[in-house]
């Protein structure tokens, strides 16, 4: 069987995140948010009644709520959201000023300075250009899907490594608004790869059990990419035949 298209993940399956911690994790979005509120300042839509301790607070209160919705309901809560939140409840309780002059743009603009620090940290795999490289000669069609509340954020991580021009299509679930393993999300990317026709000859390609389980429910073949390390409270994927690999690379061999 010739396979006509690829859709990877993002995190650790085509980029990594060096020495991944919770420190470093709360530590990297801390200072994001730094930055972000920095520009609030800067827009004036600040005032005196609140600190920087209290505005991460009530930052870090609102995005615990959406993640606790978000594991029950699948939906993405993007970041934008998470600051018109915690602006508005501000603004209503007469603590900041000027909200109205936060357009669309400012809350993108809020949100990627908040995952500013992650553009820094992830890198691409030592393989990730030559597959998506080898794969284009081939004529095989490549998108990518990743669980990520921000989908600016994406794009720029591929368009700072030069990695953006060999993807036929990139959705995230902020832009989506539903979460992997939802198989809607599969569906509709094969639908815009122009492969909706071609479910046999379609790889999901991911680390993670929103991959494999995601792909199985839309009725895709998928390729578990082996991580060299265990996420805390991972979904165990209970699947047969489960096929695996331990370097991007050797999803070539699935290719003729
Ligand atoms: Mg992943």
């Amino acid at each position: 069987m010739t396979i006509k298209g690829i859709i990877f993940d993002f995190g650790f399956t085509l980029f990594y995140f060096d020495n991944p911690s919770v420190e470093k994790y709360y530590e990297c979005f801390k200072k994001g948010l730094l930055k972000s509120i920095s520009y609030l300042k800067e827009r004036q839509v600040w005032s005196e009644k609140i600190t920087d301790e209290t505005f991460i607070k009530k930052f870090a209160k609102k995005r615990e709520h959406f993640f606790r919705k978000c594991i029950k309901t699948k939906t993405e809560f993007p970041t934008t959201l998470i600051f018109q939140n915690v602006l508005e409840s501000l603004s209503e309780d007469k603590i900041i000023n000027n909200i109205d002059q936060i357009d669309l743009n400012t809350y993108n603009k809020l949100a990627e300075m908040y995952h500013s620090c992650e553009e820094e940290e992830w890198e691409p795999f030592e393989n990730t250009r030559e597959t998506l490289e080898k794969l284009t000669k081939k004529n095989v069609r490549i998108a990518l899907i990743s669980n990520h509340p921000n989908h600016q954020t994406i794009k720029n991580m591929l368009k700072k490594h030069d990695l953006a021009k060999f993807f036929d299509f990139i959705m995230t679930s902020a832009k989506y608004g539903k979460r992997k393993p939802d198989p809607t999300i599969f569906l509709y990317v094969l639908e815009k790869m122009g492969l909706e026709s071609h479910t046999d000859s379609v790889i999901i390609c991911g680390d993670e059990y929103a991959d494999i389980i995601g792909a199985y429910r839309a009725n895709l073949k998928s390729v578990l990419l082996e991580r060299k390390y265990k996420f805390p409270f991972e979904k165990e994927i209970d699947k047969p035949n489960l096929i695996k690999i331990s370097d991007i690379l050797e999803i070539l061999n699935f290719v003729e």
